[in-house]
């Protein structure tokens, strides 16, 4: 038994497998963290998901903040 499926690999980040807090798998009626305007999915970051797993799992919070950070210092300069 080396299966490793489980029912919440639509909860896992398929970039850290960490816990993607997707709004759309939980039951109340709070629309997912990702439809917040500050939030934004480079083409960059989209590219980083394996082709497996495009559309299947949700990028975590985590992930999209630390490849807008990567962004952000190109242009700005950080909090300091
Ligand atoms: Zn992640």
């Amino acid at each position: 038994m080396n299966r490793q499926k489980s029912p919440t690999d639509a909860a896992r980040c398929p970039l850290c497998n960490g816990l993607n807090h997707c709004g759309n798998l939980t039951s109340n009626d709070q629309p997912c963290w990702c439809m917040a305007e500050d939030v934004v999915f480079t083409q960059n970051l989209l590219q980083q998901v394996p082709a497996s797993r495009k559309h299947k799992a949700c990028i975590c919070q985590e992930c999209v903040k630390k490849n807008q950070n990567v962004r952000a210092q190109g242009n700005e300069q950080p909090d300091g």
